[in-house]
């Protein structure tokens, strides 16, 4: 196997971290992996993203950079999403290796190690993928099902237990830097690029502290836009539906016509107003998601850049 020369000088570990109004969490998870860190001899860097908390996250970070000298910061000028998050930790990282976890601690940190030690061994992409997804409501379980679902279709990727729990050799971060476009999706994006790759299973735990950031309809408009932004599928589809439906309208015209030379055509309005609405709705179904893409287009051709940085260390 062809050795990898940063892997072999740079054993540094960079940790990102994403926050988003998380004040309780910070001094915490920075305590729980430095003692992790130390305890395993690797040589780490913490880099807390704060994703303009509107709390005293910003404080709480520094409070741990004072510290510990390991911890490092990226702090935007406004809450611009996990995801603009995550790639500015990668940006930010300087290690051999960079991992990706959460904030809340409900990415077990002892996994990091294994995934370290398998780096270690030549892996360049060690994903965490969900054993279980810990406790969430009925309603939030189906509509993530619904969106793991179609996205797993869309991306052939088993969506529905990937994470974002991931760490990746040097090589895997330059190439995600390497993508321009404005909307990113980690978790399938580190997936494209390819490697050499392998996994490690873990279990959801509870959040500790706080609340989760995503309420079902949160959800929802991350499900619609990661699917847009990720797949033309929705795209395809429409062209299938118009075909059926002429396949449908040619059956039915033919039906209408010889009705119609044999006097027993249908009266009445009532199946013109009907055949009407349905296919002026299908119609504008058809024309929405069009938009869709098309607003999609408009906001990756504007250029701007994916996050604002206000302050970092
Ligand atoms: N997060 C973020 N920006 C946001 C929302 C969330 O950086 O706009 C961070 C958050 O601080 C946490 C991680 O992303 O570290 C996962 O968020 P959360 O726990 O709310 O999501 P869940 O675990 O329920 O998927
Ligand atoms: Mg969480």
């Amino acid at each position: 196997m062809e050795k990898n020369t940063l892997q072999q000088d740079n054993k540094l570990l960079s940790v990102v971290i994403p926050a988003y109004n998380e004040e309780g969490m910070i001094l915490k998870t920075a305590e729980t992996l430095k003692a992790l860190m130390d305890d395993a001899g690797i040589i780490y860097e913490l880099i807390f993203v704060n994703d303009g908390s509107s709390d005293l996250t910003q404080d709480r970070i520094e409070e741990a950079a004072e510290k510990d000298q390991a911890v490092r910061y990226v702090c935007f000028s406004r809450n611009f999403g996990k995801e603009a998050a995550i790639f500015a930790g990668l940006g930010a990282a300087k290690g051999g290796c960079a991992a990706v976890m959460d904030c809340d601690l409900q990415h077990p940190p002892e996994v990091l190690i294994e995934m370290y030690h398998l780096w270690e061994d030549g892996y360049e992409i060690v994903e965490g993928v969900k054993k279980s997804r810990g406790r969430e409501s009925i309603f939030h379980r189906l509509s993530a099902g619904m969106f793991y679902g179609i996205m797993s279709k869309a991306t052939k990727i088993d969506m529905y237990r990937a994470s974002d729990f991931k760490l990746l050799d040097r090589r895997a971060v330059e190439s995600l830097l390497m993508f321009p476009e404005y909307h990113v999706f980690f978790r399938a994006l580190s997936s494209w690029i390819g490697y050499k790759k392998t996994s490690v299973e873990f279990d959801v735990r509870d959040r500790e502290v706080g609340t989760s950031k995503w309420s079902t309809s949160a959800l929802f408009k991350y499900a619609v836009n990661n699917i847009v932004e990720y797949s033309a599928v929705p795209l395809h589809l429409i062209t299938g539906i118009g075909i059926v439906s002429l396949v449908f309208a040619f059956a039915l015209g033919i039906q209408t016509l010889v009705r119609y030379f044999c006097g027993t055509a249908a009266e009445g309005f009532t199946t013109v107003i009907l055949l009407q609405l349905f296919s002026a709705s299908v119609i504008m179904i058809g024309i929405g998601i069009v938009g869709l893409y098309l607003a999609k287009i408009y906001d990756e051709v504007k250029r701007r850049p994916r996050y604002i940085i206000a302050k970092m260390k």
